[in-house]
C-alpha cells in the first residue's frame, strides 16, 4: 500500500535573508525556522516519515535536539546546488535506503513555510489521494499585477483570471517527482510542479490560504512569529 512522505529540502543558504546563518535555521519562537514544519508534519497522522534533505556540509542541525521526532524523522546529508537538486538527491538516496518505494506519495514542503497547518494538509491530502496527477497547495492571487517596463513604470495591468500562487507542499508520487527532476535538470524549475508540467502534465491545485507564506525577506519573519505565538495562545 501507498504511505505517504514529507521531504523539506532544507540545504539553501538563504542569502535573499542577509544573514550568514542560513534561513532554515534563523530563530523563530525559540526554534530554528524549521523545527515548526517538521513538528506539523511529524504531528499529522496519515505521514509515515519525514525526510528532511541537508548540505552535505551542514553544520548547524546538530546543535539542536531533535529527538522528540525521532519516530519519524529521517535526516539526509545530500542536498544539491538547486532546489530541483536537493528534492532530487533526497529521493534518490531515500529510494537507494528502502526507505521509500516508487508508489508513495511524496509531500515536500519548503522549511521556509512554517505556519503550515493540518487543516491544510488534510485538505491536500484528501483531493490529491485519488488524483493520477498529484497537485499543490496555492492561493488564487487577489492583488491587481502591474507588468513593468525597465524604468520600473506600468507597461500594462495583467488580468489575474485563473491566476494562483503556488506554495507547499507539493504531493506527487515518487516514481513520477523523481522521473520529472530528472527531466528538468537543464530547465529552470522553482518547484516540484514545474518539473511535472514538463512532462505535459497537469498538477491540481488545492486551495490553501495566505497563512502558509514563504518567509523570504527579514520582515516575514516577525509576521510568522505573530502566527505561530497566536496559535501557540489559543
Ligand atoms: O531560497 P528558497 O526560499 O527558494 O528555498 C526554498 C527551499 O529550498 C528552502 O527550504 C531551501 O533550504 C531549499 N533549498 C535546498 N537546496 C538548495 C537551495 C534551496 O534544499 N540548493
Amino acid at each position: 500500500m501507498s504511505k505517504f512522505f514529507a521531504l523539506i529540502p532544507a540545504a539553501g543558504s538563504g542569502s535573499r535573508m542577509g544573514n550568514e546563518l542560513p534561513k532554515q535555521y534563523l530563530p523563530l519562537c525559540k526554534k530554528p525556522m524549521i523545527y515548526h514544519a517538521i513538528r506539523t508534519l511529524c504531528d499529522h497522522h496519515s505521514i509515515a516519515g519525514v525526510i528532511t534533505v541537508l548540505a552535505p556540509g551542514d553544520e548547524e542541525w546538530s546543535r539542536y535536539d531533535w529527538s522528540e521526532f525521532s519516530g519519524k524523522l529521517i535526516v539526509l546529508k545530500c542536498g544539491g546546488a538547486t532546489r530541483a537538486d536537493s528534492v532530487l538527491n533526497g529521493l534518490t538516496v531515500a529510494q537507494q535506503k528502502n526507505l521509500i518505494n516508487t508508489q508513495d506519495w511524496i509531500l515536500v514542503h519548503d522549511a521556509a513555510r512554517p505556519c503550515l497547518t493540518s487543516a491544510q494538509l488534510n485538505r491536500l491530502i484528501d483531493e490529491l489521494t485519488s488524483d493520477a496527477v498529484g497537485g499543490l497547495l496555492a492561493v488564487p492571487v487577489a492583488d491587481t499585477l502591474k507588468r513593468s517596463n525597465s524604468e520600473n513604470r506600468v507597461k500594462n495591468t495583467e488580468s489575474r483570471e485563473n491566476l494562483w500562487q503556488a506554495q507547499t507542499p507539493q504531493m506527487f508520487r515518487c516514481d513520477l517527482l523523481t522521473r520529472a527532476l530528472q527531466n528538468a535538470t537543464n530547465i529552470n524549475v522553482t518547484d516540484d510542479a514545474s518539473a511535472v508540467e514538463a512532462l505535459g502534465l497537469h498538477p491540481k491545485l488545492v486551495a490553501s490560504d495566505a497563512y502558509n507564506f514563504k518567509v523570504t525577506y527579514p520582515q516575514d519573519l516577525a509576521l510568522a512569529e505573530l502566527i505561530l505565538q497566536n496559535r501557540n495562545n489559543s
